[in-house]
């Protein structure tokens, strides 16, 4: 905040009138200001008030001037420190600055809130945005596809497999927990997620893994690296897809309805 002064005391009406804008908005926090030619004495009263005066006084005052409502401007003329007081008690000139400054604080206050409040709505927005955005489902490992689901030599295939070199990454199909992360018979290593509507994703075969049971992952989250371990005759994925009333389905029916293509 500038202060205004005129130092020969003349010109002072560009100041003045920009100090009682300011003042009818309440917005005074200059506890020095040039004072006012007399034609505006009858709105704007003035009062030179000693420093230590000033301090005493408005001590005492903050109560008063809380409930006092009055848009007159009352300025402190410091310039001579004389008590030419007009009008007004030199007790009460201080006041309306403790009220005026007070007040500034309160908007000051309310605006970093609102500001504040506003940056938080524009974070929000753009975090629900970007989950709107965001894929909610994924193939689950990168490689060719090498069988699907159904019959195959005389057993069924309830999985799809994709083959890959070791250590190629498997991500989660979609949202969800981790209910099992380890060794499992013909899987070698398995990792099953659970999805908010109750179908789990079944990967098997995996070199290593990268999560554990309890852990939240996102559509897309690297869970494991494929492998050769279990009943397999080369890197791949085995991929099942079992729904909620835990029956085996395909895999390829299921990611192409939710708009993934293996
Ligand atoms: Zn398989």
């Amino acid at each position: 905040m500038s202060h205004h002064r005129s130092p020969g005391g003349h010109e002072r009406s560009a100041a003045l009138e920009e100090a009682v804008d300011r003042a009818n908005t309440r917005t005074v926090s200059s506890h020095r200001l040039p004072p006012p030619p007399s034609a505006l004495r009858g709105r704007i009263v003035v009062a030179a008030v000693a420093v230590g005066a000033f301090a005493a006084a408005g001590a005492g005052q903050i109560g008063q001037a809380a409930a006092d409502d009055s848009k007159d401007v009352q300025l402190a003329n410091h310039a001579d420190g004389a008590a030419t007081f007009d009008g007004m008690g030199g007790d009460t000139a201080s006041a309306p600055q403790i009220l005026a400054v007070s007040k500034t604080t309160s908007e000051g206050s309310a605006e970093a809130a609102k500001l504040l409040r506003s940056q938080q709505l524009t974070t929000e927005r753009e975090v629900a945005e970007a989950e709107k955005k965001r894929p909610k489902f994924f193939r689950p490992a990168a490689g060719e596809f090498t069988s699907g689901y159904g019959g195959r030599w005389g057993t069924m295939h309830l999985g799809i497999d994709i083959a890959g070199p070791i250590g190629t990454p498997i991500v989660s199909a979609a949202d969800g927990v981790i209910i099992e992360a380890g060794p499992a018979s013909g899987f070698g290593l398995w990792v099953r997620v659970q999805h908010a509507d109750g179908t789990i994703t079944v990967y098997g075969h995996m070199d290593t893994i990268g999560v554990r049971e309890g852990q939240q992952v996102k559509a897309g989250q690297q869970i494991a690296r494929m492998g050769n371990r279990g009943f397999s005759t080369g890197p791949h994925l085995h991929f099942e897809v079992w729904n909620p009333d835990g029956q085996k389905i395909n895999p390829l029916t299921w990611l192409n309805a939710r708009g993934v293509t293996v």
